[in-house]
C-alpha cells in the first residue's frame, strides 16, 4: 500500500491470480492432462472474483477448517473476518473421477479454453444443514440460496487457484474494472475516501438520494452493480446498465462518481452477504460502504435491520471499511425534497412512496411513476424493456 491508496485490501495484500501470456500457455498444456471439472454459474463468478483479487486475501477455494470456522465464528481460521465460505462443489461421481489427482482443470459450461487449474489440497464433505443455517439462516428450499446449496454436490474441493483466463463477457467490457483498476481510477481522480454502493436493481430516486447523502461526506462514489447470476425475476443486467448510464448522464457529477461492474453472483444471504459485500468493496478500494434496509435480502427471511446490526458483531478495525447505514427514503411533499423517517417529521400522507408491485404495474402499463419516485429517463428504459419482454 502506498500513501496514495484509499485503504489496504482485506488481510493486507491484493491478490491477483491471472497468469501472464507465457505462463498461461504452460498452464493450458498442463490442464490438457488433468481431470476436468465444469463450474456452475455461481462458482464461475467466485472464480472470477478470486482471480481479480475481489476476495483477497483468498487465493483459492476454501478448505474444511476455514469452512467450519466461517460458519461457526464469521472468521477464517487465521482470525480474519470473513462471512461466507467460498467453495467449489463436487458430486460423488466427480470425486471418484478425480481420484487422487494432484490438480484439476476448471471449465466453463459454455466451453472454450480451460479457466484455471486448482491444486487439490483436500476434498471434504460439506455439512449442508450447518451451511444453510450458517449462511442463510434458514433451511427453507424456497430460499434461492438454500435451493442452490441443495442442488450443489455433497463435496467441496479446496486448493489454490492459478487462472488461465477470465470468463468471457460480451457486454459492458469497459465497465469491468478489477480491484487494481478501480484503485488506480480512484487514485487518478484524487479520491482518498470512496463510498461503494451495491445494487442489483434499477436505481430510483430513493437510492440516488442515499448515494448522494453518502457522497457529501467522502471524495467519490462507486456505483458497483452486481452483474453475476441473480434470480429470474430481477431486472436483466443489460436493462439495468442502460438505466445506470441514463442516470449518470443526467444527474451525477462525472468527476465524483463512477460505475463499475461487480462480477459476483447473488446468494441472497442477507446480513452475511452484507459483510461479504463490504469486504469485497474494501478490496476494490472503497473506504465506506452503504448498507440499506434488508441488504441482499429476499422474501421475508431477514429482519429489516439485520444486515445493519450484524456489523456490530465486529470490532471496527476488523473490517476496516466503514459501513454507512441508511433508512429508506422518499420524496416528501411537505418537506419539498427527498427525506427519510430520520429527517422528515410529516406523516405517510405527504410522502410519495410506491410498492415494488405498484411500480411494476405502472411500468408494464406504459406509465411513468411520479418524477418524485423515478427519473423519467430511467422510467422510459424500463417501460420499453417491459414492452419487449
Ligand atoms: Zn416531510
Amino acid at each position: 500500500m502506498t500513501s496514495n491508496d484509499t485503504i489496504a485490501p482485506h488481510g493486507g495484500t491484493l491478490v491477483e491470480l491471472l497468469a501472464g501470456p507465457e505462463d498461461a500457455e504452460g498452464l493450458k498444456r498442463e490442464a490438457a492432462n488433468l481431470p476436468k471439472v465444469v463450474v456452475n454459474q455461481r462458482e464461475l463468478s467466485d472464480l472470477e472474483m478470486l482471480t481479480v483479487g475481489a476476495l483477497s486475501p483468498l487465493t483459492g477455494f476454501q478448505g474444511e477448517k476455514d469452512y467450519h470456522s466461517i460458519l461457526d465464528t464469521m472468521h477464517l481460521e487465521s482470525g480474519l473476518a470473513w462471512a461466507i465460505p467460498v467453495t467449489l462443489s463436487l458430486d460423488e461421481d466427480e470425486v471418484k473421477r478425480i481420484g487422487g489427482a494432484e490438480a484439476v482443470a476448471l471449465l466453463s459450461r459454455d466451453g472454450g479454453e480451460p479457466l484455471a487449474i486448482v491444486q487439490v489440497s483436500e476434498i471434504f464433505k460439506r455439512d449442508r444443514q450447518k451451511e444453510a443455517l450458517g449462511v442463510f439462516g434458514t433451511e427453507d428450499l424456497e430460499h434461492p440460496g438454500v435451493r442452490a446449496l441443495h442442488d450443489a454436490g455433497d463435496y467441496c474441493l479446496a486448493g489454490p487457484v492459478r487462472s488461465i483466463r477470465l470468463p468471457r463477457h460480451r457486454a459492458f467490457t469497459t465497465y469491468r474494472l478489477t480491484p487494481a483498476e478501480t484503485r488506480a481510477a480512484f487514485h487518478e481522480r484524487g479520491w482518498r475516501t470512496v463510498v461503494g454502493f451495491q445494487t442489483r436493481n434499477p436505481i430510483h430516486r430513493a437510492h440516488e438520494y442515499i448515494q448522494k447523502c453518502a457522497l457529501e461526506i467522502v471524495d467519490g462514489l462507486l456505483v458497483h452493480p452486481l452483474m453475476g447470476a441473480t434470480k429470474g425475476d430481477d431486472v436483466p443486467a443489460d436493462i439495468r446498465m442502460q438505466c445506470y448510464e441514463a442516470l449518470f448522464g443526467g444527474y451525477y457529477p462525472k468527476d465524483r462518481a463512477m460505475i463499475s461492474i461487480f462480477p459476483a453472483a447473488m446468494r441472497y444471504a442477507g446480513p452475511k452477504e452484507a459483510i461479504w459485500h463490504a469486504i469485497c468493496r474494501k478490496n476494490y478500494g472503497c473506504t465506506h460502504f452503504i448498507v440499506g434496509r434488508d441488504h441482499a435480502g429476499v422474501g421475508t427471511y431477514y429482519g429489516t435491520y439485520d444486515a445493519q446490526k450484524i456489523f456490530e458483531e465486529f470490532e471496527p478495525d476488523e473490517l476496516g471499511i466503514t459501513p454507512l447505514m441508511f433508512e429508506h427514503s422518499f420524496w416528501c411533499n411537505a418537506c419539498e425534497g427527498m427525506a427519510s423517517p430520520k429527517t422528515c417529521p410529516h406523516g405517510e400522507e405527504t410522502r410519495v412512496s410506491l410498492s415494488g408491485t405498484k411500480v411494476r404495474e405502472m411500468l408494464r402499463g406504459g406509465e411513468r411513476p411520479p418524477i418524485e419516485f423515478s427519473r423519467p429517463e430511467v422510467a422510459d428504459i424500463l417501460i420499453a424493456a417491459m414492452r419487449e419482454a
